[in-house]
């Protein structure tokens, strides 16, 4: 089979390699779309501690099942499906609550197990018996539910946030995780301000997108700015949707009373200390939560959000290219040229809608 095989920082090589076999309990998916994560450019760039080259990467798969491995009951050759990234130990408390995101001995596909970018792709057995492999209906494209994992991403940071009808909400980061915010944010809150640093980032939302507000945090004042479109009184929640350590701590100066941020995005490993004013959060009672991965319900409200067009997939997904092209997707998106990018796996393929 074709795979996109990283072999270290900056060394992606499309090349074949042995098409995996699949055993007992084990499932089988022909890929037809990975998109490519913001998390897969940084592997890409500085390599990962949970990722040994040479190793395929991707965790955002859309793809049909080619095969059952034996003892796999509920599923069928030829579903349409998407699997859920994180695997659990099954035993610790999280993952007996169905945390399988957070449990402490995690791994992951596309992490420690070979990922999406590549023409098959391997659901171990574990991740069977966890369902992680989600069927996806009709109503929903291949392409589409590509971008069923990041935005369940979004749904679990926004699960903290009990976002409200009269909240403010924020949004630092215009890249595709931010514009999902900012699309799920919307449907609730009275006023979003969308805020990056990037003047094309911030042009492509205005044009794409709805925001009350589209700021440029180095252009403008931020503080005051938010202060004055607030009646000084801050947002209620922020979002940091940025890799960047100013944007946490100006989420923590725009937030006012009562507030709710997320800290959505990591920062770099070896970078990732910020000082901050503690009482900020003591005297205006501010709630700061983390966010990391998603669940398997997370996935379906995903799913569920993708085929009623409340997410209008297409909005998110700006380029399509073959798996070959994968080193060109990483470059536009390192440059702030697109949005999501989704890469085509597998060739033959005309009952693909959309
Ligand atoms: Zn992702
Ligand atoms: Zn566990």
């Amino acid at each position: 089979m074709k795979a996109a095989v990283y072999s270290g920082p900056e060394k992606i090589q499309v090349k074949e390699v042995k098409r995996p076999g699949c055993g007992r309990g084990e499932i089988l998916i022909k890929v037809y779309f990975c998109a490519i994560c913001g998390t897969d450019v940084r592997i890409y760039l500085h390599g990962h501690k949970k990722v040994t080259p040479p190793h395929i990467i991707g965790h955002e798969i859309a793809g049909k099942i080619a095969e059952l491995g034996k003892g796999v009951k509920g599923y069928q050759r030829g579903e349409h499906v998407t699997v859920v990234t994180s695997i659990g130990c099954g035993r610790c408390k999280l993952c007996r609550e169905g945390y399988y995101n957070l449990c402490p001995d995690g791994q992951a596909i596309g992490y420690k197990y070979p990922g999406g970018f590549a023409e098959y792709l391997l659901v171990p057995k574990e991740a069977v018996a966890q369902k992680a492999v989600l069927k996806i209906p009709e109503n929903v494209s291949l392409l589409e539910a590509s971008i069923i994992e990041p935005l369940s991403c979004c749904i679990n940071g926004q699960s903290y946030l009990n976002i409200k009808n009269d909240d403010n909400v924020a949004i630092f980061g215009a890249g595709p995780i931010g514009m999902m915010h900012l699309e799920l944010a919307r449907a609730i809150a009275s006023k979003t301000f969308l805020i990056d640093i990037s003047e094309e980032k911030l042009k492509f939302a205005q044009e794409h997108f709805s925001a009350d507000y589209f700021i440029n945090a180095q252009k403008e004042g931020l503080i005051k700015k938010i202060l004055s479109l607030t009646d000084n009184s801050g947002v209620d929640v922020a979002i940091v949707a940025a890799s960047a350590k100013t944007a946490q701590q100006q989420a923590l100066k725009i937030t006012g009373r009562k507030g709710r941020i997320s800290f959505f995005a990591g920062l770099p490993k070896d970078d990732s200390i910020i000082n901050f004013d503690s009482n900020l959060l003591h005297y205006q009672e501010i709630s700061l939560f983390g966010s990391f991965a998603s669940y398997r319900e997370e996935y379906e409200e995903a799913l569920e959000l993708i085929g009623s067009r409340r997410i209008v997939a297409k909005k998110i997904i700006t380029h399509l290219f073959p798996l070959r092209k994968i080193e060109e997707g990483i470059r536009i998106i390192r440059e702030g040229k697109a949005l999501k990018v989704v890469l085509q796996c597998s060739e033959e393929e005309n009952e693909i809608k959309g």
